[in-house]
Formats: structure tokens, sequence, C-alpha cells
């Protein structure tokens, strides 16, 4: 391993307050994350191993060799997109500038790797890559890596979780874009709450309590009254930005590919929706998740899932949403956020989505998966509070409640458990105040167990909260025993309420049935009867499982009508839905069955681009140029055209997206068209 480059060590004013939930400080603060140095080697900040001699090969034979010179710049902070550069020898530094102060994070040296996760996911960069001692480095471009991530599962594994420990230690090291406004203002909670529930790295500079913000309001030139304000990296500020427009900024989340048809669209990226995009985009749909806030959905906001299959140890919601969100881009995905899903309409067989946007997103096949939502309090106090000491996710609770401050959670389910064992087990007396009589109701039985175990946690059964009461700030809560109508104080600087949800419907109907409780009915839920009412008659069949009271239109998860409220379950709806819009693509246009019918291939076709470009088209005019394998396919002629092609696993696919245009297959029955090298010859499959 090459020797490091020493830390420059230069202070930076800016660097205070929160950034990825934790208190930043100067750069003696910054080190409170443990594995922080400035200027240490990639391999000791994030416990990274190097490549070895056959990774290397395995790169290079998609690589490119360029030396290096001292000074040079390889990637700049503010880039949109840079390449896989693996140190082949010489030593490159890693840094970012604050006001003209740069900070050397980290250097790397022979055998290591420059790539972050913004590699994968697209996001524009926050550090700055410069040669610090002359040498080689092997250029990769990002969608041959790609490629090789997916083929190679050993060094897939080891480019992923590096870039996932890369994101987090730099998070923690204060990189990322700067979020300057006050805790009271709507807007800067909004903000902040966008950048941690993306994972963009940032730091919060509070207004209230940070002397940095006022130095970098002046160097931006913005009164106080104007706040918030965010800087990204690379010096661009914007003036409290919507959502969509920090996204942007940020490379966050794409825009819908004009004129595509997708075969099936997902509505809602938390579990349910992501595991439907991942086994979508893994069976060659073409897959497109619409989000209006982030990938992750509420369990984004959890601290800690310990009851999903597989994580014997837990794992966090952040995290969790992180891996999907990366499995779904890598089976080809598009990821299009922050945009609502505003309504739904046809257009012959296809399905529309409205987008707040303003754009449509058109496809042969929807699942609505946009879940639930937390249901709000009345008691007298709560508007007054609201804005700094009332909350409805527990999410980063470490920002919201400084330690040993005490704190009132209201409810009795598993959010509420695990948020007052994140709060008791940073030193807060936490009081948990539920109207029923016992947690069993709600709450997973090994949670009960560490509730009931903490000392510092207390239970306040059969109680109701009447009033939030402080001076500026939350200081208690007040509570009534329904039983005695007794009011007690409990002493509160924040109040977590957890009273279960709604489902996130208010687009969907009429459109779609919905049950009493605004719940979206599907399959055996929408009555015994379905079957002998318009559209089912004419389809001849029974609404399928998961499927709503429009054909081609699932709902999957917390949204629909009897879910189970669990990952598990929404994860499992996810997955099944899939099948089912299979069934759906597959049935409508009527096909023989996959291995009846022999097929001929293409003599010729024409090669459009990368799909993630634009849409290509394909067609061939040779029925008779060689002899395929189980195709739903009539007569001795095949003729497809509108549709795109798709990189995976290192093959180019053709997908058939448009099965009214002439063709006789659909996608699913079809399956994808191997094109091979030249572009002409394969099989279906
Ligand atoms: C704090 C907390 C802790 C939890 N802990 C656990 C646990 O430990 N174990 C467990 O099994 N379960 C747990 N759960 C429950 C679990 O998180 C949910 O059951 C699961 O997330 C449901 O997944 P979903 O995909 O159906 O919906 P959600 O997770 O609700 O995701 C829906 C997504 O759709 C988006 N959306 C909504 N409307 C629209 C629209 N119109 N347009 C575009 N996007 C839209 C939302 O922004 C959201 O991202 C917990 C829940 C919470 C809140």
């Amino acid at each position: 391993m090459a020797a490091c480059v020493r830390a420059c060590g230069a202070r930076v004013l800016e660097l205070r307050s929160i950034g990825g939930g934790a208190p930043m400080g100067d750069e003696a603060g910054i080190s409170g994350h443990p594995s922080f140095r400035p200027g240490q080697s990639w391999a000791d900040a994030a416990a990274e191993r190097p490549l070895t001699d056959d990774h290397i090969a395995t790169l290079r034979r998609i690589g490119e060799v360029r030396p290096t010179r001292v000074g040079d710049v390889l990637i700049r902070e503010g880039d949109r997109g840079y390449d896989f550069l693996v140190i082949l020898s010489g030593i490159l530094k890693v840094c970012d500038h604050q006001a003209g102060v740069e900070r050397e994070l980290a250097s790397g040296g022979e055998r290591e790797f420059v790539a972050e996760l913004n590699l994968l996911t697209g996001e524009r960069a926050f550090t700055t890559v410069v040669v610090a001692e002359p040498g080689e480095v092997l250029v990769v471009p990002v969608d041959k890596l790609r490629t090789l991530i997916s083929r190679d599962q050993a060094l897939g594994n080891l480019i992923v979780q590096t870039v996932l420990a890369r994101r987090e230690w730099l998070t923690h090291a204060g990189t990322g874009l700067r979020i300057v406004g006050s805790r009271s203002q709507p807007d800067t909670r909004r903000l902040l709450e966008f950048a941690s529930r993306n994972r963009l790295p940032h730091v919060w500079l509070d207004l209230d309590a940070d002397p940095a913000a006022d130095v970098v309001l002046d160097r931006h030139a913005t009164p106080r009254d104007q706040t918030p304000i965010v800087v990204m990296r690379g010096g661009e500020m914007l003036r409290s930005p919507s959502n969509a427009e920090l996204a942007r900024a940020a490379g966050v989340g794409t825009a819908p590919m004009p004129g595509m048809t997708y075969d099936v669209a997902i509505i809602g990226a938390g579990p349910a929706g992501l595991a439907a995009a991942v086994y979508g985009a893994s069976e060659g749909l073409s897959t497109v998740v619409v989000d209006d806030l982030a990938v992750g959905g509420q369990i984004g906001t959890t601290s800690k899932i310990e009851n999903y299959l597989g994580f014997p140890v837990g794992i966090s919601g952040t995290e969790f949403a992180e891996r999907a969100f990366l499995q779904a881009l890598r089976f080809g995905a598009s990821i299009v956020l922050p945009a609502s899903a505003m309504g739904l309409s046809c257009q012959g067989s296809r399905h529309l989505i409205h987008l707040d946007t303003g754009d449509d997103i058109t496809a042969l096949s929807i699942i609505i998966a946009t879940g639930a939502s937390y249901r709000q309090i009345i008691a007298d106090g709560v508007d007054r509070f609201s804005a700094n000491d009332v909350f409805y996710t527990p999410s980063s609770v470490y920002d919201r409640v400084r330690p040993g401050q005490p704190a009132v959670i209201v409810g009795g389910g598993n959010s509420a458990g695990q948020a007052a064992m994140a709060l008791a087990d940073n030193g807060s007396p936490v009081t948990i105040v539920i109207r029923g009589t016992d947690l069993a109701a709600n709450m997973s039985q090994y949670l009960i167990e560490r509730v009931i175990g903490d000392p510092n946690v207390s239970l306040r059964y059969g109680s109701e909260v009447r009033k939030l009461d402080g001076a500026d700030r939350l200081e208690q809560v007040i509570v009534e025993d329904l039983a005695t109508s007794a009011l007690q104080a409990i002493p509160a600087s924040a109040l977590f309420v957890m009273i279960g949800a709604k489902p996130r419907s208010d687009s969907f109907g009429p459109a779609v049935k919905l049950d009493t409780s605004d719940y979206i009915l599907t399959g055996s839920g929408l009555g015994p009867d379905a079957r002998r009412e318009q559209p089912w008659t004419i389809l001849d069949r029974d609404p399928y499982m998961l499927e709503t009271s429009v054909p081609g239109v699932f709902a999957a998860g917390d949204v629909r009508s009897g879910s189970v409220k669990r990952v598990a379950s929404a994860v499992g709806e996810g997955s099944i839905a899939i099948r089912f819009v299979s069934e759906h693509l597959g049935r409508r246009v009527g096909l023989a069955p996959v291995s009846s019918v022999p097929v001929r291939l293409p003599g010729r076709c024409r090669r459009g681009r990368d799909p993630r470009v634009g849409q290509a088209e394909f067609s061939h005019k040779a029925p008779d140029s060689e002899p395929g394998r189980a195709v739903g396919h009539r007569g001795g002629r095949t003729r497809l055209s509108g549709g795109c092609f798709h990189k995976y696993e290192g093959q180019h696919f053709f997908r058939v997206i448009n099965p009214e245009t002439r063709i006789t297959a659909s996608p699913l029955r079809c399956g994808l068209a191997h094109l091979g090298a030249a572009g002409a010859a394969g099989s279906f499959r």
C-alpha cells in the first residue's frame, strides 16, 4: 500500500453544526466520527481492501491506462459523472473546498480506486481528486463498470461495499452541501429531511446557534430573512429551493424518458415499490419508479429494522434503502424523483400517470405502492410547538433531542418502540403514552421486552396527551389518565407522535376502488362477483391477486386493503405483483404458449443507442435466416418494431415495449431478443 499524503489540516470555519445527523464543530469536532482523520488513506478510513492482481487484470480488459502528472485534477467538486479510476502508481489526494480553503480528506495509492456511491447513482461529485505524486491510472468508463459489477460477483461486491462505506465515512466527515437556516423555518426542516432521506451528505449551519452561518450568508450576500439557502459543491447557491430544484442541482433521480412506454411503472419507492423495481427490471421489463420524496419510504425513517430475514443484528432503514436502491439501479430500473403522482388515466391499453411536474409516465401496467403516512395528534398547543418540537417520524432522533433531554412518545407500535430505544440509548428519559392497556396489540415481542426492561423508559397505559406546554420551546406534556381523569405533567423537550397511519391513496380513487378506510381493494377483495362486471367479463377472468379494479393496475404494500404493515410483506407483495404484471402483459396480446411455436430470427436489424439515452427501433425482414427457440409467434413471419435496447450483464437485449404496433409477441412471452455482437443474429429465449 502506498504511503499516505499528509493531512493539510486546514481549519474550515464553516464546518459546524450537523451533517448527516452528527454535530460537526470545527475540524476537531469532525473527528467525532471514529474513523475520520484528515488525509488518511482510503484503506484506513473506510477499512477497505485493496484490489488484487486478478481484479486489476480484469479491469485492465475494459479500461485504458493514462499517465498522471502532479496537480492534474481528475474529478472536480460539482462534476456530473466521472470514470472509475484505479491507481496503478503514484498518489491521488481527495479533498473538498469551502470558500477557497482546501481540506484534505484522504489519499489513495497503488491498488486503490477512486469512486464513491455517486459514481453509481449519478449524483454530482462532492470531492475533488488531484494527483499528488505522478504515476498511472486505469480509467474504466462507468457503463463498462456497471456491466462488470453485475457479472463479476466478487469484484462487484468489493466495489459496492467500498462505495457504501465511503459514503458513510464522507457523510460523517462533513462533506457535501451546506444548508443554512433556522430550525424554526419549515423550509429548513423540509430541506434537511430531503437531504437526509436521499442520503445526500450535508452540513446544517443553524442560524440560531452557529456563528458560521452568518459568515456563509455574508459570503453569499444573503440577508437572514432570505434563508434557508443551500450552497452546493462547486459553489452554486440556491435560495430556498424546492425539493425538485435541490434534486436537480445535486443530480438526484432522473426525469421520465420522453416518448417511452414502460412495461411497468411503479408509484412509490418504499420496500414494496423497490422490490417490484428489482424483480421487474431483473425480469427484463422496462421499469420506472417514481417517488415524491426519496427512496426507502417509511423504512428510510427508522433507526433499525431487527426482524427482517437475513439481518441477524438488524439493519438501519437508511442502509436498507440504499442497498435496495443500488440493486434496482443495477438491474436497469429508472428512478424518477421527487415527483408526485397526481392521478391515473387510460389511453387504450396504456396507462398514464400524471405527475405534479407536468410530465406523464406511460406504461402498459402500473403498481401503486404509495404506502401510508402518519396520523396527527389533536391536543392543546400542538400547533404552537409543531414547528420545532413535535415529530411524526423518529428519523435521526439524535438531531432532535440532545442526549439526556426528556422525551414523550405517543403510540404503542413498533415505530414507537424503536424510537424509545434509540432515545433511551442516547441517555434520554422517555415516557411512552398509550391509550390501550398493553403493548402486545401492536408491538413485536422482542421490542416489548426491551422497552419494559430499559430503566430509561416508563410507560403510561390508558392515557392520552391533552396539552403541550412551555415558554418558547416545549417543556412539558400534560397527560390524562382515562380511568381517573387525573392530569399529570411529564417533562419533555420533544414529543414523538406515532399513532398509526392512513393510506396514501388520495390520487387514485375513484379511478381504482377503495375500501371504507381508503385502502386500495385488490384481487378477491373486489368481491366474489367482480368477474361478472365490466371489464372482467370482456377479459373473461377474475382480477389477479393484487390487481385493482382496473386491469393492469396493481397495488402492493401498506396502501393495499388487508395488507400486513411490515417490511417483509411489502417486499413480498412488490415481487408478487411483478408476477401478475407478467401475466397481464402476456395475456393481453393472446399469444400461443411460449414453448409451442418455432421462431425464425432476424437477418438484419437496425440497432439504436443505449436505452438510457433514447428509444431505438428494431425490425427484421429475413424470417428464414435462423431457427430460434421458444417464442410466441404466429405464422412464418415475425415483424417487430418499437422497443428499446437495453444492456444487461454485458449483453445487448432488445425489449419490445409496444405490443400494439405490428407485434406478434408480447414482451414477456417473447422474452428478450439477444442481438449478439453484430447486432443481427441471436436467439429468443
Ligand atoms: C418508524 C417505522 C419503523 C418501522 N419498523 C418496522 C420494522 O422494524 N419491521 C417491519 O417489518 N416494519 C416496520 N415498519 C413498517 C414498514 O416500514 C412498512 O410496512 C413498509 O415501509 C411499507 O412499505 P410500502 O412500500 O408499502 O410503503 P412506504 O414505505 O410507505 O413507501 C411508500 C412510498 O411512496 C411514496 N409516495 C406516496 N404517495 C406518492 C405519490 N402520490 N406519488 C409518488 N410517490 C408517492 C412515499 O413518499 C413513500 O416513499 C416501520 C415503519 C415505521 C414508520
